[in-house]
């Protein structure tokens, strides 16, 4: 299990997140939905380390998690990310991108990089395009790389900050469904996203984030049915 408790985080006097508390059990597909600026991305940010918290703590299985006793490149590799604009080496086919990290992060012999990289992209649905540059990829494929990318260092939590929303409506639809099937597996997700269709049919838990305080938290279904915060209200009544 993955907890955060009060979390706290500042840029500047701006308070961006105000006594974040979160459960993540294994196995949970958890939604994180809110208005822009609100604070998902930076939640995502303080739990890869990428950004440090101001105060409160971060346990995994129990043991807090703090920058300055724990080497975060570990912990980093146990927290996979995917990003909103795919974040992909431009100048590295499909398979180079996937087995980048292995190789020069994790010290994985080529071969069994290779051998395992193949078998994401074939996962992604993208077994013919292993020795494709990603100028080549549509968006959808592109998103689909940067997942078997983030894959391949065997996460034990993935995160993805709205994963589809730079895409076209056509190729929202792959993505969504290659993240459909890591969730069947069993894989642990947090996920930023508008699709609510997603978050109902495969969320177990969905938060509603407004001006950096959980507002609102529950079983999706139950959540975009009837919203009882008049934040959440406000915002489904747009989105959905
Ligand atoms: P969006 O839906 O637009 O992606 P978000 O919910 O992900 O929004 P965050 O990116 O977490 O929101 O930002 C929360 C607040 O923190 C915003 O007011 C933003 O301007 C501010 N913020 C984020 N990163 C920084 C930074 N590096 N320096 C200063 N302020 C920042
Ligand atoms: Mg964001």
């Amino acid at each position: 299990m993955i907890q955060i408790k009060n979390l706290n985080k500042s840029f500047g006097d701006l308070s961006v997140l105000k006594d974040i508390n979160m459960k993540i059990y294994e196995s949970d597909v958890v939604v994180l939905v809110g208005a822009s600026g609100s604070g998902k991305s930076t939640v995502l940010r303080c739990m890869n380390f990428l950004e440090k918290k101001n105060s409160g703590e971060i346990l995994i299985e129990g043991d807090p998690i703090e920058s300055d006793t724990h080497n975060l490149n570990k912990i980093r590799e146990r927290v996979g990310m995917v990003f909103q604009h795919f974040n992909l080496f431009p100048h590295k086919t499909a398979l180079g991108n996937v087995v980048e990290a292995p190789i020069q992060v994790k010290s994985m012999d080529k071969q069994t990089a290779v051998k395992e990289g193949k078998e994401l992209l074939d996962k992604v649905g993208l077994s013919d395009k292993y020795d494709v540059y990603p100028s080549r990829l549509s968006g959808g494929e592109k998103q689909r790389v940067a997942i078997a990318r983030a894959l391949a260092m065997k996460p034990d939590i993935m995160l993805f900050d709205e994963p589809t929303s730079a895409l076209d409506p056509e190729l929202v639809g792959e993505v969504l469904t290659t993240m459909k099937t890591l969730a069947d597996e069993g894989k642990t997700m947090i996920v930023v996203t508008h699709e609510m269709g997603f978050a109902r049919e495969v969320g177990n838990w969905l938060f509603y984030l407004h001006d950096g305080c959980i507002v609102e938290q529950g079983p999706p279904d139950e959540i975009i049915n009837a919203p009882k915060a008049k934040r959440t209200q406000e915002f489904l009544s747009k989105v959905l």
